[in-house]
């Protein structure tokens, strides 16, 4: 039985063993209990005969560049160590005759439920507004991180617009790490401009498609 711990986490979830991992990792003692016979919380699965269920948490939020979660996971020192698959659709939802396709990208995500829900087109796109405002860290158009000597652009709207791609020089396409994520090892005033422009040819269309979505 250890006599003195420097701390104790109530709670071996996503919270308290990210507690416990940090506390640890700054030299302190740290024990973290859990009533449940496994750790995870949330983010456990159980199984009922042949089928095995989510007990909530299906996929993790916030990974991509900016989106804050990696911040943590790097600062926890077990970002190298994921293997991440994007998502995308995030889910489907079936029942009561319809199919909802969950898109990753949030506005066909929008357009999909106001096509399956039109007479909450309103309610929808405020839902949707505000989810957009309060998730500013993890911008929808582009986040873009910087840290010593790197650049890291997270740009889902990549998805939507793949053809602001075109023109772009060989060097910068190489920067492309994933479907809408880019990181630039070093970042000269070439492609910086570039990727300014690439930014400005992005932003175009989905101001218009702002510009659409407010005028409707
Ligand atoms: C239905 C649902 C779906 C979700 N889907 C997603 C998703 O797809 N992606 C995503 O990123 N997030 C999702 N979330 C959110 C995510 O699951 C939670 O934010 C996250 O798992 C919470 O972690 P936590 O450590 O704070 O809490 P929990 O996971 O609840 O962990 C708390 C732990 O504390 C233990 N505990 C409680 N009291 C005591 C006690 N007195 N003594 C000992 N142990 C105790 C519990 O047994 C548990 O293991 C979802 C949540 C829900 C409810």
């Amino acid at each position: 039985m250890v006599e003195h711990v420097d701390a104790v986490v109530v709670g071996a979830g996503l919270g308290g063993l990210a507690a416990g991992v940090a506390l640890a990792g700054e030299g302190r003692s740290t024990v973290v209990l859990e009533q449940h016979s496994i750790a995870g919380g949330y983010a456990t699965g159980f199984q009922r005969g042949p089928y095995r269920f989510d007990a909530a948490l299906h996929a993790l939020n916030g990974l991509a560049p900016g989106g804050g979660v990696e911040e943590v996971y790097r600062a926890l020192d077990i970002w190298d160590r994921l293997r991440l698959q994007r998502l995308d659709p995030l889910y489907v939802l079936r029942g009561g005759g319809r199919e909802v396709v969950a898109h990753a990208d949030i506005f066909r995500y929008e357009n999909e439920l106001i096509r399956n829900f039109p007479g909450r087109a309103q309610q929808i796109r405020a839902l949707v507004d505000e989810n957009y405002a309060v998730s500013g860290a993890h911008d929808y158009f582009a986040a873009v991180k910087r840290s010593a000597g790197k650049v890291s652009l997270y740009a889902i709207a990549v998805d939507t617009w793949p053809e602001a791609l075109e023109g772009r020089s060989e060097r910068f396409r190489k920067c492309r790490t994933g479907k809408a994520t880019f990181s630039f090892p070093a970042m000269d005033d070439e492609l910086a401009a570039e990727l300014e422009a690439f930014l400005a040819a992005l932003y175009r269309p989905y101001r218009e498609h702002h510009a659409h979505r407010s005028g409707t």
